[in-house]
């Protein structure tokens, strides 16, 4: 989100609350507390952001996003259905339940542009989707489309054969 110019009309009240006798529910359990590795580079600050979506389906190809992504300065995140098929890091999701971003471009990858991911991505300048089905609804949110599989785009934009 884009930080608001500072009002210094406005006045508020602090209320502090005391939670000290407050009780969880208790048909809630910790079971572990997993620590999960977070590389440097942040969604927050990233001029470019490419979007990896299930379409993309193999690590394999994530790899080929990634070194690409390195090539041209970018960060690789990923839609929620490319978390769950481990694709893509949790703390790199974008969307209604992950981040919000609003880089300089984005490039949408298999990625078919339900309302919980595009809601989170209108704030980039310049949204480059690329998916091979022309009916996707992240071409109603792009500014190019580039209707193709992500093997026929990723040999063209590095010119290495997949
Ligand atoms: C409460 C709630 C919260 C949610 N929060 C989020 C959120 O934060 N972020 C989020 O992203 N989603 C969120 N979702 C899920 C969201 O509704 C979608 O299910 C999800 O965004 C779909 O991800 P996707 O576009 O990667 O996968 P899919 O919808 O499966 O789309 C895959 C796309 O890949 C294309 N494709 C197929 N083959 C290829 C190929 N060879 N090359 C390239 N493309 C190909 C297909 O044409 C398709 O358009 C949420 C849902 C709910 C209910």
């Amino acid at each position: 989100m884009k930080a608001l110019p500072a009002d210094e009309s406005l006045t508020g009240e602090i209320i502090r609350h005391d939670f000290s006798g407050f009780c969880p529910d208790t048909r809630i359990r910790l079971i572990r507390e997993v620590l999960e590795e977070a590389t440097g580079d942040s969604l927050g600050n990233s001029r470019i952001i490419i979007g990896v979506g299930r379409g993309v389906k193999t690590p394999a190809l994530v790899e080929r996003i990634r070194r690409w992504a390195a090539q041209i300065g970018a960060v690789v995140a990923g839609s929620r259905a490319a978390v769950e098929a481990g694709l893509i890091e949790a703390h790199k999701q974008v969307g209604q339940t992950g981040h919000t971003i609003a880089p300089d471009l984005y490039v949408a990858i298999g990625i078919s542009g339900q309302i919980q991911h595009t809601a989170a991505i209108t704030g980039a300048k310049k949204i480059i989707a690329i998916n091979p089905d022309c009916n996707a609804p992240i071409f109603h949110v792009a500014d190019y489309g580039w209707v193709t599989t992500t093997e026929e785009a990723l040999s063209q934009l590095t010119g290495e054969a997949i």
